[in-house]
């Protein structure tokens, strides 16, 4: 784990705390409850929750659940499970936006009462003719300056159920030849005649988000409220209402760069359609840059969150490279992973001068950067598979694995030598007869004789099978929302080889573990449990592979 960095947010709250501006910080992490969460609110999350905890300060968890036809208790529910999960306790502090609606409501009153809100009439399409461009100032609406009796009147008749949705709207009185167009009148509340899942048909007119979101930090008492940059251009309307608004107080809005990292997307827009349109099991489908569906693959809270420590917050947009991620994982992983072994794709050894009968069993160390993590024992015969991969009939130099005549190391076990290749009908290989060396039990010779190469294998009698999922990038571009707007179909961006399923020959001691279990198997990657595996099938993710294409990235970055 590096060590915490500082940023700009936290020079700013470490001069307000000086400055006595603040006693104690408020932060919140106000996620709308409408898809499960993935990395970059993960960084949302380490970010609000992880000042709160250093600053000695707390951090609220605030449903922003102002919307409520694409809002349920399901995401909700997936929502709290992820906070919790990458090991964040908001206490008592668990709110939602519904609950002040009828705070908004008496807010939107006083703005009334002030000659500062009005109801207008304009059609959806009118009101954004109305609004202008960037180049040109917008157009006063002719409901502009109606009364305030009238505007109390009828936004009554809106709350009541008088108007069909879009016949009118609450809109704010500020400048229409502002500069900055979110200042032009905006809407802040809306008919929507929607069931709320929490509020139920209590309500029928709904706050747009610039309006509700000032408000609750302000009846949280929040004292710094982060959010991602796309909102700067809202600041000045953030900070409009709450001068405006007699509320308890008037936090300070502050911008970072969202996440984006390559080879995935990470709006909730395009990942429920991935969930919708089947591309993918499920949100939390192993492939998705969801919370849980890197919880499914086998990462970990200390991984995520050291990778959310490194990228750091800044002030400006970039894309960081998943590698990075995979990186963190592989580092907490290698602390902490048990080690197994297994074979992906079995080729099967027939060791000719072991006796037919005999068994036995030997020692394996379970995790070597753990001595506490202990020994266990391997069944090994006269039978045993290894990777097809580390046989080469025809070795290219440098290859030091198996090939015929030649000598390896069985991972915990014996040197063996390849005498014999059989072959089937069609010239595949199918077995490989080798003799072992009975003095190099446990891996080495009495002779101090060397070889290059240590392979992982199974005891053929005591393997059992596993089905593994072999996944890889959800998308063959590094950049897909950028493809996307330059017109490519999702489709055509998506990764046709991004899971591979085959059928491995594992350690008998791996139907020991339970779901969410993670471990390495030796040589090949790292993986856990899915909860898809039964008592009689065990079923994999891998997580992770050995490899580690970050530390080349890194080393060519230093050089430069
Ligand atoms: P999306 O665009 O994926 O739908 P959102 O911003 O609409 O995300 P919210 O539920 O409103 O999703 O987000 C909750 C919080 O998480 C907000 O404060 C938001 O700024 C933050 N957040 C969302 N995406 C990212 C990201 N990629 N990086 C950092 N923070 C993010
Ligand atoms: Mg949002």
């Amino acid at each position: 784990m590096l060590e915490k960095k500082s940023n700009f947010i936290k020079q700013i709250i470490e001069k307000d705390l000086a400055d006595g501006k603040h006693k104690t910080i408020i932060t919140r992490f106000p996620p709308e409850p409408n898809g499960y969460l993935h990395i970059g609110h993960a960084k949302s999350i380490c970010l609000n929750f992880g000042l709160a905890e250093e600053y000695q300060g707390r951090c609220h968890l605030r449903f922003d659940d102002t919307n409520p036809e694409k809002e349920s208790p399901e995401y909700v529910e997936s929502i709290k499970e992820d906070v919790k999960w990458l090991g964040f306790d908001w206490g008592e502090h668990l709110y939602f936006a519904s609950d002040y609606f009828e705070k908004f409501y008496n807010y939107a009153l006083e703005l009334i009462k002030k000659g500062k809100a009005y109801v207008c009439q304009l059609s959806p399409e009118e009101i954004r003719e109305y609004r202008g461009t960037l180049t040109e100032p917008g157009k006063e609406s002719p409901y502009r300056n109606r009364s305030v009796e009238e505007n109390l009147e009828l936004f009554e008749k809106m709350k009541n159920g008088e108007f069909e949705e879009g016949e009118c709207v609450l809109r704010a009185k500020i400048d229409m030849s502002s500069p900055n167009l979110n200042m032009r009148d905006p809407v802040i509340y809306r008919i929507k005649k929607i069931r709320h899942h929490r509020t139920g048909d209590k309500w029928c007119i709904y706050p747009t988000y610039d309006f509700a979101h000032c408000l609750s930090d302000a009846i949280e008492g929040i004292t710094h409220s982060l959010c991602t940059l796309e909102f700067e251009d809202h600041r000045p309307l953030y900070d409009w209402f709450l001068d405006e608004l007699n509320t308890p107080c008037h936090p300070q809005q502050i911008e970072f760069a969202r996440l984006n990292l390559s080879y995935t997307v990470m709006s909730k827009r395009k990942l429920n359609l991935l969930v919708q349109e089947g591309y993918v099991s499920g949100w939390d489908d192993p492939r998705m840059p969801t919370i849980s569906g890197m919880r499914r693959r086998g990462y970990t809270p200390e991984a995520i969150k050291d990778f959310c420590e490194r990228i750091g917050i800044a002030k400006s947009d970039n894309l960081v490279d998943y590698s990075l991620l995979e990186h963190c994982v592989r580092e907490d992983l290698n602390k902490r992973a048990l080690r197994f072994m297994g074979v992906l794709e079995p080729l099967k050894v027939v060791i000719v001068n072991y006796p037919e009968e005999q068994e036995e069993e030997l020692e394996a160390i379970n995790n070597p950067e753990d001595p506490s993590a202990g020994k266990r024992k391997i069944p090994f015969s006269r039978e045993i598979y290894i990777e097809k991969s580390d046989f080469r009939e025809d070795p290219p130099r440098k290859f030091f694995r198996l090939a015929p005549g030649k000598e390896v190391r069985l991972r915990y076990a014996y040197y063996i030598t390849c005498e014999e290749v059989v072959k089937d009908e069609q010239g595949n290989i199918v077995e490989l007869r080798c003799t072992y060396d009975p003095e190099s039990r446990g891996g080495y010779t009495p002779d101090g004789r060397k070889v290059k190469g240590t392979l992982h294998w199974v005891d053929a009698r005591k393997a059992k099978k596993a089905k593994v999922r072999l996944y890889d990038r959800l998308f063959l571009v590094e950049n897909p929302a950028l493809e996307e707007k330059k017109g490519k179909s999702f489709k055509e961006l998506l990764n046709p080889e991004s899971l591979k399923e085959v059928e491995a020959l594992v350690e008998p001691a791996l139907y020991g573990l339970k779901p969410g279990d993670v471990f390495q198997l030796e040589r090949v990657g790292y993986f856990c449990v899915d909860r898809d595996s039964t008592s009689e099938s065990l079923v994999l993710n891998r997580t992770v592979t050995l490899k580690d294409s970050w530390a080349k990235i890194e080393a060519k970055l230093s050089e430069k």
